[in-house]
């Protein structure tokens, strides 16, 4: 179960809509109990894919690094990655599989014309062959946002 606060989210889907029609990515910095997380900041990355980025996404290793060590200095991990699908649903492709951590939480967030969709969320398994969708708890977004 992950639950993202509504500054962390708000950011989340304004990130994913100005990068619209080309995929966003970022992080989620927050705390653990259990099984329950909580989004508290997110932070936006670059999407350092060099190809066609409607399509895809990558992030640098230094950036995951340096978003890690900012949780860190406010009490916090960082907990999970979003980015986002422009006009596609907000499922886990095969890509994603491919590039995901077990560790972490994927939000994927759908944006359709430019404006936020749906999201889901998702959790690979180690061997990186599948990934469940994980219950998620979002703020409402506006329509004028
Ligand atoms: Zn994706």
């Amino acid at each position: 179960m992950i639950r993202i606060e509504q500054d962390a989210w708000r950011k989340m889907v304004a990130h994913a809509q100005v990068t619209y029609p080309n995929e966003c990515c970022g992080a989620m910095l927050g705390t653990i109990d259990g099984d329950a997380k909580t989004v508290k900041v997110s932070i936006e990355l670059d999407n350092a894919f060099e190809g066609v980025q409607q399509e895809r996404y990558e992030l640098r290793p230094r950036d995951l690094m340096n978003a890690d060590r900012a949780a860190r200095q406010q009490g916090m991990d960082l907990i999970g990655i979003f980015h986002s699908h422009p006009d596609c649903d907000a499922y886990f492709s095969a890509t994603d599989l491919k590039n995901s951590f077990p560790w972490y939480s994927f939000v994927v967030i759908s944006v359709k014309n430019g404006k936020f969709d749906h999201a889901n969320s998702f959790l690979p398994n180690a061997e990186q062959t599948t990934a469940n969708e994980e219950e998620m708890e979002h703020p409402a977004v506006s329509p004028a946002a």
